[in-house]
């Protein structure tokens, strides 16, 4: 069974004290079902949010703890040096987690550049949620909280997506669906 969200915030704390010296900087962390090919992702908000994929962890459980701490090195690199990529500073920190490669269970697939949408507007009341392309021109609240008029009572909150993580291909997604109903 995947840990509840709650347990995931036990394990990041628990990343954070032995990996991070606790400097990783505060994430919430959910679970998306609505992900398909991506196990996981990383997001620019205020926390930072961490979201994995309940249906490729179901899975891959023991991929879980080792997606989520190379989500907390792009937090750790974020915080210090407003770092997002993989370059020497990700990868030495990595390894110190006993990480040696950014794409492990993915083979060797490279990291996504599959969606050119940088933000996601989430309604945190409902977790009702768009992704777009650029920012909003103006002020938007959740069309399903109050679906007649802007309503200041449900504001959007914007996050900016620093990384998808693949969860594999179209290929290996169609043999599971293939075995499963084998
Ligand atoms: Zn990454
Ligand atoms: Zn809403």
């Amino acid at each position: 069974m995947l840990p509840s969200e709650a347990d995931l915030q036990l394990l990041f704390a628990q990343l954070n004290y032995r990996f991070f010296d606790g400097e990783a900087p505060d994430c919430r962390i959910r679970y998306n079902e609505r992900f398909s090919n991506s196990a996981g992702r990383i997001s620019y908000g205020s926390p930072l949010l961490i979201e994995l994929s309940p249906k490729h962890f179901r899975q891959y459980p023991d991929a879980l703890q080792e997606t989520l701490l190379h989500e907390m090195v792009h937090a750790w690199c974020y915080a210090r040096y407003r770092d997002t990529g993989h370059g020497a500073r990700f990868k030495r920190k990595l390894r110190e987690c006993g990480i040696h490669s950014i794409y492990h269970e993915l083979g060797n697939a490279r990291p996504s550049r599959e969606s050119s949408k940088r933000y996601i507007l989430r309604c945190e009341r409902c977790a009702f949620e768009v992704l777009r392309r650029t920012l909003p021109r103006n002020a938007a609240s959740c069309p399903r909280c109050n679906k007649s008029r802007f309503d200041s009572r449900y504001p959007l909150t914007i996050y900016e997506i620093l990384e998808m993580r693949p969860a594999g291909t179209t290929l290996d997604a169609l043999q599971a669906a293939r075995k499963g109903r084998a």
